[in-house]
């Protein structure tokens, strides 16, 4: 034996046995279960917290006791148990003897512990769990005679020597695979198959020297030494690659430490009367009401949750053991009452005796979070502020994800396209290249392409490839595999049990029904209905907005929130979408994404051609070349606005004036040039060679050194006046349109990039009276309201000023964070700012979250100038940031009017807004 370790004290050294003794400054490591009720979950870790309750609220848990996570932080800096707390953990054991009535060690009556680690944040299956602590031969022996089933204590023995060999000593599951298969090829038994009686013995005593040869020394007999090394184990996984990966990617701190929890055994293995099992207490896929789970019968522990075996659905322990069905149907109601929320609970059946193991808030898909909630206020099991804050914004985006286009599907499947199916695990669809190994799925992320993790089952020793991975198949585990669990808490589909395919993940490729997929090949699944298919196919997007609970939960969001949710929308299609979203709004036209489209282009290029050739100039054959490319472009965009207006009756719709530096919409210079110069070597003038030059001279005189600091926004508006009075004539004759047909639309003038007053007075000086001549000419009224965008910090500082010529404001946080951080986007964010968050030099990136220090100082200093000066002023925001959960909880606080963000994302919005509300009504 190791005498590095520390001995335990014998039991009478401590004298008379207390539960946790007072630790080192009166802090207690250990609390019993029954002492745990109330305590925090950072100090009890999730597992023992859930522990402790449910011993509380009189639920069947074995007795047992929590070892804090206090001690585990102590371990990570020391690296050693603490002595106090071994000697606390001592009388506990004690105390857990007397409560079963069984000794630690005993040959007749052992009581033997499961040593289980358990972090405040659920973590699953990155932690390790040994069961069956306290065995040695001689207790195999003594279990093996007490109850007449010597299978039962040699696979009790085999188990707990297999995983003691894992958790507390650092050897390879492999190590394990290995011998047993090669004992059972020396046997001539299948790979399989189950080991008869008399080779378990010599099983065990192989494990036993493959362990000793690998980690240099024996598993040790004392259940004390065991103990101590399981808690040092357990403290020490926390460290592990995986659990170190799992915290990182979500952004969990890596100090928590992680609690453990000795628990006293209780056995599903024993027979054909006993079984072990998960169960949810509602369906994690589609949130319906029903107990929805897994069991295995004469089965232990992580049977069930390695997914090594497919175990049997729920239902069928009605059948087989109704009382125990009953036992748990009770077990749910009570602990979704107690904890208001949809469990996840692991139980055992021990000769039909029901234990619960573990509670925890269920994990779910986006779709069964948002009919949970809206099912448990609608149950007054919660209120309609707590279901609202209980859906993540943007596990709802995830309900606007594609689906398998359903004739793709029908064409795959008569093409015999359709591989398998297996157990729809996670929702959603997706499509990419198999892989058969994680490390090849993180290899295919890094080199760009989407993959496909297949696996025969996933273990925990895979978390790295199903976070790399756009979709994960297995062909063993069922709905509660850890393959499954990860996938859903990170909204990946995932599709487990497809047993019909075979999966040979060393010669990377799956085989089924004589045929072969290779890696590399692409496959396409659905999560929700477990189809495997061959090829890439088509996805489609769901109509989110149809499904009743993601209408009801909107419906209470709109009655909950303060602030507006408008939509950037540059299309009347755009804005057929904003409305479905239940946008209230159009808080930015961007009027240049009109003319992307071909022949628009063509339109605006000879509009900018034509206004520079006539600039300045006194030839009139330029002038009305410009005269009538200004009018095709008005009449188009005429068309545009009334469109827009008219989908958008009386409802606010903010058009912004042609932003853009101009050669934007003109041809690549150095391309140009090349053809210009190819052109002329092959000799000779033509009008085309002529075209290219002109074009040429006007892109060369149009470049600018920094084109996003240059002549664009408002600044474009003075130097051409022409544009912006053509665009402001196309939205009155626009609107004008639409009133005819009796509904008054709100069209809103916005001005960019503007920075001084100055600017502001100038154009708003020459627009107006463009209005004014318009409403003459079409003999209505012509009151507009012309605003501007703040999005330059000048403009946030004097925006006081600013509003005297202003009559709302919208923050276009996207430049206005370009020109606070003085970063140019595409460079900051093709080059540097992904570093910037890694090195921990900002925290995230600030164009999807808005930086509230800097950017959100100057929208603070901009929005008290502006309704100081102007109490009606309306102001809102219109960059993406407008579509970002916390940058929306920022605008609430700020008193901001609306925010405005892509249609798809306006239901985020909604929810993130009444979350804001809700959040802030209960501060104050
Ligand atoms: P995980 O975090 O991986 O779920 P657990 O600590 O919950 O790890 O344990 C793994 C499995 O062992 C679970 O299925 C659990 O129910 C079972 N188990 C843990 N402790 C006991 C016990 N005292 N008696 C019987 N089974 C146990
Ligand atoms: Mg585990
Ligand atoms: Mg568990």
């Amino acid at each position: 034996m190791d005498d590095s370790i520390a001995q335990l004290p014998a039991p009478g050294v401590v004298g008379p046995p207390e539960i946790g003794g007072e630790g080192a400054g009166g802090r207690r490591w250990v609390l019993s279960f029954r002492e745990g009720a109330g305590r925090s979950r950072e100090l009890l870790g999730g597992k023992g917290a859930g522990l402790a309750e449910m011993t509380t609220i009189g639920l069947p848990v074995p007795p047992g006791f929590t070892i804090t996570t206090d001690a585990s932080r102590e371990y990570q800096q020391t690296g050693l148990l603490p002595t106090d707390l071994l000697r606390e953990v001592q009388s506990a054991m004690t105390e857990l003897e007397v409560s079963t009535g069984r000794r630690f060690g005993d040959t007749a009556n052992p009581l033997l512990v499961s040593v289980r680690s358990g972090a405040s944040v659920s973590m699953p299956g990155m932690m390790d769990t040994i069961l069956n602590l306290g065995i040695n031969e001689d207790v195999a022996r003594g279990i093996a005679a007490r109850t007449g089933l010597p299978r039962f204590a040699l696979d009790t023995y085999r188990r707990f020597v297999e995983m003691f060999g894992k958790v507390a000593m650092g050897v390879e599951t492999r190590l394990f695979d290995e011998v047993s298969a090669g004992l059972r090829r020396r046997a001539g038994l299948a790979t399989d198959a189950e080991l008869p009686l008399d080779l378990m013995p010599e099983l065990i005593s192989a494990y036993r020297g493959a362990i000793e040869e690998t980690a240099g020394r024996a598993v040790p007999d004392d259940p004390h030494t065991q103990l101590e090394m399981a808690i040092s184990g357990v403290f020490g996984s926390w460290n592990g690659r995986r659990a170190i990966d799992y915290r990182s990617y979500h952004g969990i701190s890596h100090d928590l430490g992680t609690a453990v929890n000795v628990v006293s055994m209780v056995f599903g293995n024993t027979d054909n009367d006993s079984a072990t099992g998960v169960l949810f207490t509602r369906n994690p896929a589609t949130g319906e009401r029903s107990l929805y789970g897994e069991y295995l019968v004469n089965a232990q522990g992580e049977d069930v949750v390695a997914g090594t075996t497919t175990p049997t659905d729920l239902g069928g322990l009605a059948d087989e053991m109704p009382s125990v069905y009953a036992g748990l149907e009770n077990a749910a109601a009570r602990l979704e009452g107690h904890y208001g929320d949809a469990q996840d609970i692991e139980f055992t059946v021990e000769q039909r005796r029901l234990y619960i193991l573990q509670t925890r808030s269920a994990k779910r898909s986006p779709r069964a979070a948002v009919k949970m909630a809206v099912d448990m206020a609608n149950e007054g099991l919660i209120t309609r502020d707590e279901a609202l804050l209980r859906i993540d914004p943007e596990q709802l985006y995830q309900l606007m994800l594609p689906v398998i286009d359903p004739t793709a599907r029908d064409r795959a499947i008569a093409d015999g396209g359709l591989l398998s199916t297996g157990v729809g695990a996670s929702q959603g669809a997706a499509t990419g290249r198999a892989v058969f190994s994680a490390d090849d799925a993180v290899e295919a992320k890094e080199r760009g392409y989407d993959a496909m993790l297949v696996r025969p089952e996933a273990s925990p020793e895979d978390v790295h490839g199903i976070l790399a991975a756009v979709g994960i198949i297995t062909s063993r585990g069922g709905a509660t595999s850890h393959a499954a669990v990860v996938a859903r808490g990170l909204g990946k589909p995932c599709v487990t049990g497809a047993e019909s395919l075979h999966v040979d993940a060393e010669a990377g490729l799956l085989r089924y029904n004589g045929h072969t997929v290779q890696n590399g090949d692409l496959l396409t699944i659905n999560g929700g209905t477990g189809e495997i298919f061959l090829g890439a196919l088509e996805t489609i997007k769901p109509r989110a907005a149809d499904n009743p609970e993601i209408k009801t939960l909107l419906g209470w969001a709109d009655a909950a929130r303060r602030l507006g949710v408008w939509a950037n929308a540059d299309s009347a299609a755009d804005a057929v979408t904003a409305l479905e979203m239940g946008a209230e709004g159009i808080g930015l036209c961007r009027t240049e994404h009109m003319f992307l489209e071909p022949s628009r282009l063509k339109l605006m290029r000879e509009l900018i051609l034509a206004a520079h050739t006539s600039d300045g100039s006194e030839d009139e054959e330029a002038d009305s070349a410009f005269e009538s490319a200004l009018q095709s472009v008005e009449e188009v965009q005429t068309a545009d606005f009334e469109a827009i207006l008219r989908t958008m009756g009386t409802r606010p719709v903010v058009i912004r004036l042609l932003d853009p530096p101009l050669h934007e919409f003109l041809p690549d210079y150095a391309e140009l040039a090349a053809e210009v110069a190819e052109l002329e070597r092959q000799g000779g003038t033509s009008p085309e060679l002529e075209g290219k030059r002109r074009t040429l001279e006007a892109v060369s005189d149009l470049r600018e050194v920094n084109p996003m600091l240059g002549m664009r926004g408002s600044r474009l508006g003075i130097m051409h006046p022409s544009i912006y009075e053509m665009q402001v004539r196309a939205i009155v004759r626009g609107a004008a349109r639409v009133s005819v047909d009796g509904t008054t639309p709100d069209p809103e003038i916005m001005l960019p990039l503007i920075a001084d007053v100055g600017e502001m007075q100038l154009l708003r000086g020459r627009l107006e009276k463009v209005i004014e001549e318009m409403g003459e000419q079409l003999g209505g009224p012509a009151v507009y309201k012309i605003g501007t965008m703040i999005e330059l910090p000048r403009a946030a500082l004097t925006a006081d000023k600013i509003a005297d010529f202003a009559d709302f404001f919208s923050f276009g946080t996207n430049d206005l964070t370009q020109t606070t951080y003085g970063f140019s986007r595409d460079d900051a964010e093709g080059k540097f700012l992904m570093r910037y968050v890694e090195e921990g030099i900002i925290p995230e990136d600030p164009f999807k979250v808005l930086d509230r220090e800097g950017v959100g100082r100057l929208i603070r200093t901009g929005y008290g100038l502006g309704k100081g000066r102007k109490p009606g002023l309306q102001i809102g925001v219109c960059g993406e940031h407008g579509g970002d959960p916390s940058s929306i909880e920022f605008f609430h606080d700020v008193g901001l009017d609306y925010v405005s963000c892509s249609p798809y994302r306006v239901p985020i919005a909604r929810l993130a807004a009444a979350q804001a509300a809700v959040r802030s009504a209960a501060k104050s």
